[in-house]
């Protein structure tokens, strides 16, 4: 196993086929699209926020804070990969058959382990099951595993930065475009849900 997946499993604090599934992702995205972002020049649309996630997170360098890491509610593990230079972007969906298969029993040792009833041994088994599927993803060919196709969408305008003002009510700094008003003032978010509810 190589440093990075090393690096990517301590970032997201276990191992398991979510993460290496996003590891798959990600070289398929820094293959076609660009390498790791040091700024804004890849744009991540993710469509879930599940494990996979923090693997092309780390890998690709599209992250929450830089706001370049954009997350699509709406429940599918599929990736969008946006390079701004030229818009060229992939849109990768991982196929129904691309996950491992499912095995009984590591499926009902995860239950008892979940109910906090697996013995230690019945624990350690259930890590070596889930070490060994999560480990299998990264040598399955990537076309068994994923649909990539070339799509066009408009990449976000990169992140603005704007100024805070404080909120009438609690005082706190808030950005200006958060801001709502209610009675003339200036409100925070929740102080304004606070106000409307009263
Ligand atoms: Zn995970
Ligand atoms: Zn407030």
């Amino acid at each position: 196993m190589d440093d990075r997946i090393r690096q990517a499993i301590d970032f997201h604090g276990h191992l398991c086929a979510g993460l290496t599934m996003g590891v798959r992702a990600a070289r398929v995205a820094l293959r076609e699209v660009g390498p790791h972002a040091a700024d804004e020049e890849v744009v991540a649309i993710v469509e879930t926020d599940m494990c996979a996630v923090d693997a092309i997170q780390f890998l690709t360098g599209c992250t929450f804070g830089k706001g370049n890491l954009i997350h699509r509610d709406v429940g599918k593990n599929a990736y969008t990969f946006i390079r701004r230079s030229d818009g060229k972007a992939i849109r990768v969906v991982t196929r129904p058959d691309g996950w491992p298969p499912h095995d009984p029993e590591r499926g009902a040792l995860r239950e008892k382990v979940r109910a906090g009833t697996a013995t230690e041994a019945e624990e350690r088994r259930y890590e070596k099951l889930r070490d060994e599927r999560a480990l299998a993803v990264l040598d399955v060919p990537e076309e068994r595993l994923f649909d990539v196709q070339e799509v066009r969408v408009q990449a976000p305008r990169p992140a603005r930065v704007h100024a805070s003002i404080p909120c009438a009510d609690c005082g706190e700094m808030t950005m200006e475009t958060r801001i709502r008003r209610s009675d003339g003032r200036n409100l925070c978010i929740p102080c304004f849900e606070h106000a409307e509810a009263r």
